[in-house]
């Protein structure tokens, strides 16, 4: 437990008071003290949006699978034509792409609410 100052009278009061005892005006919080909500609120941040794209690189993926499937049948019966050639390499990439980039932001989300529950 450590002792902080009262913003208003100057009061030496615990840092887990809600308010000052003294003039009764509500403790602010240093600096410090806010940092670790916000760790919080930022590996929140980076898990909702990894797990977005994560959901968006499956939309891409499934959609992918069942055109590749056309795809190929295609290139076996005449061979693929290079705008068919240059979507088969969207729908092959892209998805993998996004996953690796949604698992990226997760992890460093992870991370932050690890240190954030750390502080
Ligand atoms: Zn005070």
């Amino acid at each position: 437990m450590a002792l902080i100052k009262c913003s208003e009278c100057g009061t030496d009061i615990s840092d887990k008071a809600v308010s000052c005892p003294k003039c009764g005006c509500p403790l602010h919080k240093t600096e410090e003290n806010q940092e670790p909500g916000k760790g919080k609120k930022r590996g929140k941040t980076f898990l909702i949006s990894g797990g977005i794209l994560f959901f968006v690189s499956m939309v891409i993926g499934l959609a992918g699978v069942s055109t590749q499937v056309g795809l190929n049948a295609k290139r076996l019966s005449r061979g693929l034509s290079g705008a068919e050639t240059l979507e088969w390499m969207f729908l092959r990439y892209v998805p993998e792409f996004f996953l690796w980039v949604s698992i990226i932001l997760v992890i460093i989300g992870i991370v932050l609410l690890v240190t954030a529950r750390k502080k």
